[in-house]
């Protein structure tokens, strides 16, 4: 028996259209470019769905709001599709796969975001290569993850960064190999596909996101009182991009008392690095040091969307400030690797 997935489509580059203000999202153009295209009907293509969301959004538009309207409708067809492909625009693509792989608690089927950098209408275009990729790992591989998959990788979700924005090769997780790389054949990298044994007994959807969450991204010569307005009520949770592995500019006095004044008030501050490879190490520098006395976590080698998305669905738990630290620092969908 042929498997049958559901393709939510949310909008992005991939469905595209010109318009007099440039390229936009049309409801019911892509489902019409892909009943016409044929390859969508071989026979060794899974049966599919189309669901569009409304309204359609170049994903820069999108917020939290949107997360959770995908979300509830991978809950409410889960149990008549056995894969979901969800087509999305490349920009905020890496914010709803993390925030997707937090949401869905219990999953135990693939959820597959693509997109493309040129749109199925036009010649050369990465659209349809990347869904019918796509829509062959969600449909042949066990894999009970939000993943995304881009020019013949598949990446776990909350470990995916864009880091080009003109190539084909849009996406990298650049702290875990791919899941899967697509070539002549589909080779799955078994043992680096995350299983979790947390959350068995059926899919969950969290909704509940908080919102008061931020990143904030250091710089030598950062402003204390930048600092200390970024961080007041009503914030909750803040991704802090700091240097190197977690280092901070810590004998700046203004700097380090705002950071352990919001700790004091409750505020869940992540140490994160604004590097794109390696980990978070506070113990290693008194730079870092500093910042663990201020009363931040360690972020390890998430990147800011995981942070980020993890904060507001934590916080949306309603947990204490010490629970949300501990859950921070637990790996919870393979977002992070904890290095003591
Ligand atoms: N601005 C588009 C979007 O994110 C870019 C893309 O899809 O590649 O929706």
């Amino acid at each position: 028996m042929k498997k049958k997935l559901l393709i939510i489509y949310t909008g992005g580059t991939i469905g595209m259209k010109q318009s007099p203000d440039g390229w936009i999202p049309v409801s019911g153009f892509l489902e019409e470019m892909m009943t016409e295209n044929r390859m969508f009907q071989n026979d060794i293509m899974p049966d599919f769905e189309i669901y569009e969301l409304n309204p359609l959004l170049d994903s820069s538009d999108m917020t939290p709001h949107d997360w959770v309207q995908i979300a509830k409708v991978i809950e409410s067809h889960y149990t008549d599709f056995q894969g979901f492909v969800i087509l999305h625009g490349t920009d905020t693509m890496a914010y709803t796969a993390s925030a997707l792989a937090f949401m869905l608690e219990g999953l135990e089927k693939p959820v597959i975001l693509t997109g493309s950098q040129i749109p199925m209408m036009m010649p050369r275009n990465d659209a349809t290569e990347n869904i019918i990729g796509a829509m062959l790992f969600a449909a042949n591989h066990d894999i009970p993850e939000v993943c995304v998959f881009f020019d013949n990788i598949l990446l776990r979700g909350c470990r995916t960064q864009k880091v080009n924005a003109e190539g084909f090769r849009a996406f990298e997780s650049p702290n875990l190999p791919p899941l899967g790389i697509g070539g002549i054949h589909i080779n799955i990298n078994q043992n680096v596909v995350f299983k979790s044994e947390m959350d068995t007994g059926g899919l969950t959807v969290q909704s509940n996101l908080d919102t008061h969450v931020g990143v904030l991204w250091l710089f030598p010569g950062i402003s204390g009182e930048v600092v200390r307005n970024y961080l007041r009520p009503p914030i909750r949770g803040v991704v802090i991009q700091a240097f190197g592995s977690g280092n901070g500019p810590v004998s700046h006095r203004a700097f380090i008392d705002a950071l352990a004044e919001a700790n004091e008030r409750g505020v869940v501050l992540v140490d994160c690095t604004q590097c794109a490879i390696g980990t978070v190490l506070l113990d290693d520098y008194a730079t870092g040091t500093g910042m663990a006395k201020a009363g931040l976590v360690s972020g390890y080698d998430m990147t800011p969307e995981a942070a980020l998305t993890k904060l507001a669905y934590l916080l949306g738990k309603g947990y204490s400030q010490e629970e949300v630290k501990r859950w921070m620092t637990t790996n919870i969908r393979g977002e992070m690797t904890i290095t003591i």
